[in-house]
């Protein structure tokens, strides 16, 4: 299982960072009470030099966010978990303060938005947290929030990185995705890309 768990970390960071993505290295799966976790290390690139607006996702917050959705998505291994159909509710029901107002978001990146949510409960959300909208844009995730405080550097961060991996997520199946163009852009696996046809 961890050799499939790899394969989907390196296809989700390729996607991800695309030319950054031979920043991140994954050194191992471990098992934890939240699933397999990929061990990786990181290396950076530059910060944006207008801060709390970074255009470019951060590689170890990609690669984190990578990790944290593949835990959740393998947590009852041997077989991915599947996607459950009112991911919306679920979502909702499961994190209110942070999908209060609910999500747009396609069932197939149910355990990413999950993922997500328990990493931005764990770092603290800042006061008054709120999602405007999470829906899927040109195939990826976009994640509209504002809070009370100046913009938070950590749950942008955290968030633009969850969005960034969303690239290579299949929106049906949570299956490694990727993006295809014409009509309506969507990312997709062979699979369902095949149906989609
Ligand atoms: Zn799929």
């Amino acid at each position: 299982m961890s050799r499939v768990i790899l394969g989907e970390f390196a296809h989700i960071v390729r996607r991800a960072l695309e030319e950054d993505h031979g920043l991140v290295r994954p050194t191992g799966v471990q098992a934890t009470a939240g699933g397999p976790r990929v061990v990786f290390e990181a290396g950076e690139i530059p910060l944006s030099p207008k801060p709390g607006f970074e255009h470019k996702p951060r590689p170890a917050l990609v690669a984190e966010a990578a990790a944290r959705y593949l835990a959740t998505r393998w947590a009852e291994g041997p077989l991915p978990r599947p996607v459950p159909l009112d991911s919306f509710v679920a979502l909702d029901d499961a994190f209110p303060h942070v999908f209060e107002g609910g999500t747009e978001t396609p069932a197939g990146w149910h355990f990413l938005m999950w993922a997500g949510a328990e990493w931005l409960v764990e770092t603290g959300l800042p006061k008054g947290f709120e999602t405007a909208q999470a829906k899927e844009k040109f195939g990826s995730l976009r994640w509209y929030w504002h809070c009370d405080t100046e913009r938070d550097g950590r749950t942008a961060g955290v968030i633009r990185a969850v969005e960034a991996v969303s690239a290579g997520i299949c929106e049906v199946c949570g299956g490694p995705g990727t993006l295809r163009k014409g009509g309506w852009a969507r990312t997709l696996c062979d699979e369902h890309a095949v149906r989609r046809g």
